[in-house]
Parts: C-alpha cells; sequence; structure tokens
C-alpha cells in the first residue's frame, strides 16, 4: 500500500532550520493497523501531514496505492486524498451546528455537491457500527468526549478510504472510551480491510495495533 524512501522534511531555512524527517523510510501492507510511537516533537505529525498529502516532504519518495506522489501536481494529490484518504485528528473538529449524521456525510455532500440519499444510508449505518444508534440527529455540541471522536472516525470512514490516518485520535479520552474506539477501528479494520496509522503516547492503544513504529531522531526506529 504504502512505500516511503528516504523522505526527508526540514522546516525553516538558513540557521534557523529544523530537520524533523531525516530520510525516513516505512512500507506498510494493505490491511495493516499500525500504531506510530515517538517522543514528543519528534515528528509523528509531521509525518502523517505528509502521509496525508497535506504537506510536501524537502525530498525522499512516497509512492501509496502505486501512484508516485512524490511527482504528483496539488490538483492530483487533492483528488487522490479525497479517493483514498480519511483523517482523524485528536481534536475531532465537529460542526457545532450540525448533528452527528449531518456532520459525518458532511465531506461527501461537499463532494457530490447534494446529500444524497446514499450518504445518508452510509453515514446511519457507520454510526450504528460506532455505537451511536441513538445520537445519529443529535448535535455535536450535546454529544461526549468519546461520542464526537468515534462521529469524527465515523466521518474519517465515510468516502470508504483505503487508509486512514490517526494523529492521537484517543488523546484526549479517558481509557474506557479510548478502547471502545480502537475495538470500533479494528473491527473496521478486519471487516473492510482498511489501513491504519494511528500516532499516539499511550503504550496501551499502541499495544491494540498489531504492528508499532516507533520513530526517533527523523527515522523509524522500530
Ligand atoms: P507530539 O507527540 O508532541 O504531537 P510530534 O511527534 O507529532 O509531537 P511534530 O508535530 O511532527 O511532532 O513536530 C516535529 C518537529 O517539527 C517539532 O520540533 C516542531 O516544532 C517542528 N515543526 C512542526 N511543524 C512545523 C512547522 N510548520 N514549522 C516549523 N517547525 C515545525
Ligand atoms: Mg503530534
Amino acid at each position: 500500500l504504502l512505500q516511503v524512501r528516504g523522505l526527508w522534511k526540514i522546516f525553516g531555512e538558513g540557521g534557523a532550520e529544523t530537520q524533523v524527517l531525516k530520510g525516513l523510510d516505512l512500507t506498510m501492507a494493505r490491511g495493516e493497523m499500525s500504531a506510530l510511537l515517538g517522543p514528543s516533537g519528534s515528528g509523528k505529525s509531521t509525518l502523517l501531514t505528509i502521509l496525508g498529502t497535506l504537506m510536501q516532504p524537502t525530498s525522499g519518495s512516497h509512492v501509496m496505492l502505486g501512484e508516485d506522489l512524490t511527482t504528483a501536481s496539488d490538483k492530483d494529490l487533492t483528488d487522490f486524498r479525497n479517493l483514498h484518504i480519511g483523517f482523524v485528528f485528536q481534536f475531532h473538529n465537529l460542526l457545532p451546528d450540525f448533528t452527528a449524521l449531518e456532520n459525518v456525510i458532511f465531506p461527501t455532500a461537499v463532494r457530490d455537491g447534494r446529500e444524497t440519499a446514499a450518504a445518508r444510508d452510509r453515514g446511519r449505518e457507520l454510526l450504528v457500527r460506532m455505537g451511536l444508534a441513538d445520537r445519529i440527529d443529535y448535535p455535536s455540541t450535546s454529544l461526549s468526549g468519546g461520542q464526537k471522536q468515534r462521529v469524527a472516525v465515523a466521518r474519517a470512514l465515510m468516502n470508504r478510504p483505503e487508509f486512514v490516518l490517526a494523529d492521537e485520535p484517543t488523546g484526549n479520552l479517558d481509557r474506557a472510551s479510548a478502547n471502545q474506539v480502537m475495538e470500533l477501528i479494528g473491527e473496521i479494520n478486519r471487516a473492510e480491510g482498511t489501513t491504519f496509522l494511528i500516532s499516539t503516547h499511550d503504550e496501551k492503544i499502541a499495544a491494540r495495533c498489531q504492528r508499532q513504529i516507533l520513530v526517533g531522531d527523523g527515522q523509524v526506529t522500530g
């Protein structure tokens, strides 16, 4: 699914430059559910942002689903991202004036230029799978932190991405909610074969993944 070779990311320039990724190599197979671990500032979010095609690396090669993204145009990157990649962030960024269901189908409605019945069905199905059957039409502001994060996971899955990048998705949840989110991600991984890369500081969360990828000094160290 993913082959990254010699990835460099340098922020700033001249005397003020920060080398964050220093020739990082990473390969991921389709259907993998992996944790991304490393100290604060080690470059986990930077790596996820680059893998999600939201930021260009300074150099190196980035191939996903056989497509060389290193040399792709901005338009091709946007199309690729919309088609193949889902994102979950620590702060779910739900739209406050929208219900759970409206939040989940929002990106798809924007893409299609309207809300289709098929999108509503998929959105409902995902919310049911996330254990939120009784919260589908509640405003997002009335949901608990764990419930909001499950809505965010459903939203990321809406367009059936092959690859979901999650940056500390359980970072602001208590243990029980965090476990529930991970349980549901695991179920989707098994049922739909979706590949997940999940950054976390939490060893227990990482242990729930099939593989642990450790980042340090700009490289994968384990
Ligand atoms: P955390 O665990 O705290 O979330 P992280 O591993 O996700 O950390 P990053 O956010 O990727 O780390 O940051 C890695 C380094 O890159 C940090 O030193 C950070 O200050 C720097 N950095 C990140 N983004 C930028 C930017 N846009 N401009 C300059 N420096 C940046
Ligand atoms: Mg981070």
